[in-house]
């Protein structure tokens, strides 16, 4: 045996080790702009890495999930959510002989295309840019990983493969790209609707998470839940007296592992009833494959819907986006009366994009911080917001 693992070991490999229904390194339908394969890195791990090293990345650190970063240090930003996420979703590709590195790439590019300030400064965008096509975070994540990362000579953005760019796409593209956009089926790969459950399974348990940290939610409006108390109860008799943070803690393991082991066995099984034997009748199929029982479907919908009306409508949360819709309002507003407030690398941009998309582009990058900054800069009113934010140590 060779003591290293070519490209094409893996290749090999994974036609022995994968699903028949799993997208193959391989057979990769390719990039926009073609490039040499590498000599070990399969054409995922090479997105994936690629999408590690951007910038845009990076700026995840600093903007907001559901608490805007400088409320403490131990809440979830979208960087840790995106790699909760995508742990989760390799656990599950791996556990249904997926894509591994397919589905990793998928979340860990997912939300790139987050605005500050979470959905709020997302729906402010798009009110802001209602005649011009509006804004949404899927479109933009494409938009950076397309357009916006410059990196490469020859051309913009990370030139991704087509299957990852799929994945980013989430609900198909209806507005105008400027770059090729991947053939699209009826139903993403097995890959991508992985992503998209993992994103789910992390967020709720995160949230839950921090939410009770925060104390915007609290134990008793939970025993409510069938699925939290049901899990939390099953914690208890299993652990005994352990006090309430291992308790806690241990109830969102317990939790994620049940919505991972319930999603992983359901599709298993819908998968061995209708088994479809290659990744294009995944993408021809009526429906998605992946999914959970329809009774845990359920209880997941009430978690959720608990969590959408006690935490991302508790007053202070909206309090917080409704101050960020105002913030980046008033910024673009700047900007549009303006441009030479901008950096010149956004002027350049305006022939080809037109102004208020370059515009978009650049606030939609900006991390929170920078946001507050920038706004307190532009206008003579800086908000309350910024009070509370100090430059990380
Ligand atoms: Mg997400």
């Amino acid at each position: 045996m060779s003591r290293v693992r070519r490209r094409a070991d893996v290749e090999g490999e994974e036609s022995e080790r994968l699903a028949p229904e799993a997208v193959k390194s391989g057979e990769s339908r390719g990039r926009v702009f073609e490039e040499t394969e590498h000599a070990y890195r399969t054409a995922f791990q090479r997105d994936r890495d690629r999408v590690v090293h951007s910038r845009a990345f990076r700026r995840l650190e600093y903007k907001t999930q559901v608490f805007i970063y400088h409320e403490g240090d131990h809440y979830r930003n979208r960087l840790t959510h995106t790699l909760e996420g995508s742990q989760i979703a390799r656990t599950i590709a791996r556990a249904l002989r997926l894509n591994e590195e397919l589905a990793e790439a998928v979340v860990l590019a997912h939300d790139l295309g987050h605005t500050p300030f979470g959905h709020a400064g997302e729906r402010a965008l798009n009110e802001l840019l209602r005649g011009e096509g509006g804004f949404d975070h899927n479109r933009q994540s494409l938009r950076i990983v397309d357009l916006l990362e410059e990196r490469y000579p020859g051309f913009r953005g990370l030139n991704l493969t087509d299957e990852t760019r799929e994945g980013i796409l989430k609900h198909g593209c209806s507005w105008e790209h400027p770059v090729r956009v991947p053939e699209l089926g009826r139903q993403p790969s097995l890959e991508a609707q992985v992503a998209d459950f993992s994103d789910e399974i992390a967020y709720i348990n995160h949230d839950l998470d921090d939410g009770l940290r925060s104390g915007l939610l609290r134990l008793d409006q939970l025993a409510e839940v069938s699925l939290w108390d049901e899990t939390r109860r099953g914690v208890e008799d299993r652990l005994g007296d352990v006090g309430e943070r291992v308790l806690r803690a241990q109830t969102i393991v317990a939790l994620i592992d049940r919505l991972v082991t319930d999603l992983v066995e359901s599709t298993a099984a819908r998968l061995e009833a209708t088994p479809l034997g290659n990744v294009d009748a995944v993408r021809a199929h009526r429906e998605r494959l992946v999914g959970y029982g329809a009774e845990l479907a359920g209880a997941k919908g009430k978690l959720k819907r608990f969590l959408h009306e006690n935490l991302y409508l508790h007053p202070r949360v909206k309090n917080v986006s409704e101050r960020a819709s105002g913030i980046l309002g008033e910024l673009y507003a700047a900007y549009r009366e303006d441009p030479k407030l901008l950096p010149e690398r956004v002027r350049g941009h305006f022939e080809a994009d037109g102004e208020p998309r370059a515009i978009a582009d650049y606030i939609a990058g900006m991390t929170d911080r920078f946001a507050l900054q920038e706004h307190a800069a532009r206008t003579d009113h800086p908000d309350p917001l910024l009070e509370g934010c100090h430059a990380p140590g």
